[in-house]
């Protein structure tokens, strides 16, 4: 019997071989499906993707029958990555499963008290870009301390390369994240998409978010 490959499939696959060229393993794909219908979510999880990313509280909602447990009993890992306004997080508190772009000490507060012992991840301005979500690198520390006193489980850093992708400070920006999650003694290390994920694997990245180079280009907002 031949196995059904899909698009999906398919492109998990050659992301699949990105890593290993990368020179990386165990590196944890966070399906992106921002700006995607439902339909698209249910086909990632049918493809395997046990990570899903979702960057906007209203759109999370709205999927959230997407993300229900399956005829197997599974549920998939929900992560929400984007830019998070602390009363949303009330909406998201029961769809959430890791909140990947934890920057402010407000924001931990709220998700403590309406998530608590959530799992979060520390998100971290590398590139010095004021326009960049994520606290400075001189913040990490404190907040990973809040974060874990607040009773949250503080698993790691989360960063995003330079909207213009310049090569060399995305390559610092990463380094400097991997150093912060070792000196830290952090597990997860959160970097790299689409366009710079081989960067980020080099760097030491062991979760990297993917969207577009799994679902093809993404709907105008
Ligand atoms: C949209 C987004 C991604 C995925 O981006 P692609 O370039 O489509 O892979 C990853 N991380 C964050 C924080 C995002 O907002």
């Amino acid at each position: 019997m031949d196995e059904v490959h899909g698009p999906i499939e398919r492109a998990l696959a050659a992301i699949g071989e990105r890593i290993a060229a990368a020179g990386g393993e165990g590196v944890r794909i966070v399906a992106v499906t921002k700006g995607f219908d439902l339909g698209v979510v249910r086909a990632a999880r049918a493809a395997g993707c046990g990570d899903i990313g979702e960057n906007y509280a209203q759109e999370l909602v709205s999927k959230a029958p997407a993300l229900e447990v399956d005829a197997a009993g599974e549920r998939p890992r929900v992560h929400f990555i984007g830019g998070l306004q602390t009363n949303k997080v009330r909406q998201i508190a029961d769809l959430v499963d890791v909140y990947d772009s934890v920057d402010r000490v407000s924001l931990i507060d709220e998700i403590a008290r309406r998530a608590p012992g959530a799992e979060v991840l520390i998100q971290v301005n590398s590139t010095g870009e004021s326009s960049k979500a994520g606290c400075r690198p001189d913040q990490v520390g404190s907040l990973v301390e809040h974060a874990s006193a607040s009773g949250l489980v503080v698993c790691g850093l989360m960063t995003v390369g330079p909207t213009d992708g310049d090569p060399m400070v995305t390559r610092q920006g990463f380094a400097l994240v991997r150093r912060l999650v070792d000196s830290l003694g952090l597990e997860v290390c959160s970097m790299g998409m689409s366009d710079d994920l081989e960067v980020a694997i080099a760097e030491g990245s062991n979760e990297i978010r993917v969207g577009s180079a799994l679902f093809g280009p993404r709907p105008p907002r």
